[in-house]
């Protein structure tokens, strides 16, 4: 499948149509991807968020990506792992999925993930790659508008999980 790829990286600055944000369901910023998202977007993107009221966990939203690369951020709370079943695994395709939808209703082409929910969320890092290439893989399947998925994985081994996980299409 080599419209999805992973690579080691800083989604912040990465040049893509659209990057997605691992939000909260406040959309008002935090630690993590999260804060190095607004902190490099600047205060215009705190304003736009304020504006959505929260998001519900497997919802997205979209804004401007501001001082991004990126021409837009699309924001989705991921679900917080409790112990699996209390709905985690679909809520999170539901992130991916989501995020997908509404990247391709606004005309994006390319778009950059994080792995959403594997931080500070603790949701299992190889459960969580499994759910994000499969649902990335069916939704590209059938999609004419997205031509390429990025994961941005911060560190090696959060790399390595999701291209097993590729190399497994
Ligand atoms: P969550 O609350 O959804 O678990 P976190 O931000 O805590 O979100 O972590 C999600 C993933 O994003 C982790 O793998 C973390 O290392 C990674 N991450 C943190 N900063 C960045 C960044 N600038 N670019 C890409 N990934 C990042």
């Amino acid at each position: 499948m080599n419209r999805l790829k992973a690579i080691q990286g800083d989604i912040t600055k990465v040049h893509v149509d659209a990057i997605v944000n691992a939000a909260n369901t406040t959309l008002l910023g935090g630690g993590g991807v999260d804060g190095a998202i607004h902190r490099a977007a600047g205060p215009g993107l705190y304003a736009a968020c304020l504006k959505f009221h929260g998001c519900p966990t497997g919802e997205a939203r979209i804004t401007h990506g501001f001082r991004l690369p990126a021409e837009y951020v699309i924001h989705t709370p991921g679900p917080i792992w409790r112990d699996g079943n209390h709905g985690e695994d679909e809520l999170l395709a539901n992130s991916y999925r989501n995020s997908l939808k509404l990247a391709e209703e606004n005309n994006c082409h390319t778009i950059a993930f994080p792995s959403i929910s594997t931080g500070v969320y603790a949701f299992p890092l190889e459960r969580a790659a499994h759910i994000a290439v499969t649902t990335i893989h069916n939704f590209l399947r059938d999609s004419q508008v997205i031509d390429e998925v990025e994961m941005v994985c911060f560190d090696p081994v959060t790399l390595a999980s999701y291209q097993r996980e590729i190399e497994k299409l």
